[in-house]
């Protein structure tokens, strides 16, 4: 079994619905255990003219491989309504696999960890919320580092 960290956000259609929905389904994701989930956290979309997001990070242990777990994912994601038009355009629901394991992946649909991570609040204060802040990233930093680098602002922590 290994420990994967999966980002999860939603600006569309009752985001907080849409991540307790996800959460169902990632608790049936098979050869898998879920772990837990954070708390979730409203912030201003970082592109202008979308509506504010609601971002969670849920914990689970799998001996899925990681491009069968994007599959899962992606599945989850179709079958909330996920549509892609632009990139980053507004969504029902977006699941990140985050860090798997210590693994280091760089495969043409699947980067690990994921790119914007070190710098995404919605993504580090949730994840701390599960990960010791001694986690070590594939770079070397650790999550307290990471953390100290991405202050807590436009973040509002609501309850699950
Ligand atoms: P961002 O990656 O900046 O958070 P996004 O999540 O909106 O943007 P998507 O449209 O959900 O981007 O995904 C685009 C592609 O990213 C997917 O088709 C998937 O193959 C690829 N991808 C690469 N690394 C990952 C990862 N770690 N988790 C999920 N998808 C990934
Ligand atoms: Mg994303
Ligand atoms: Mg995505």
């Amino acid at each position: 079994m290994e420990r994967i960290y999966i980002g999860m956000g939603s600006n569309l259609a009752d985001p907080a619905d849409q991540l307790r929905s996800a959460v169902q389904a990632l608790a049936q994701l098979p050869d898998s255990r879920f772990v837990g989930v954070s708390a979730f956290y409203q912030s201003d979309s970082l592109l202008p003219g979308q509506p504010r997001y609601t971002n969670a990070v849920a914990a689970i242990d799998s001996t899925l491989a990681p491009l069968d777990l994007l599959d899962a994912l992606q599945a989850i994601e179709l079958d909330q309504g996920r549509e892609r038009h632009e990139r980053w355009g507004p969504r029902t629901l977006d699941l990140d696999i985050l860090l798997f394991g210590d693994r280091l992946i760089d495969e043409p649909r699947l980067k690990v960890p994921h790119y914007h991570m070190h710098a995404r609040p919605f993504v580090l204060y949730p994840l701390a919320e599960l990960a010791p802040a001694s986690l070590q990233l594939a770079d070397g930093r650790t999550l307290s580092q990471l953390l100290a680098d991405c202050p807590f602002i436009g973040l509002e922590r609501i309850a699950p």
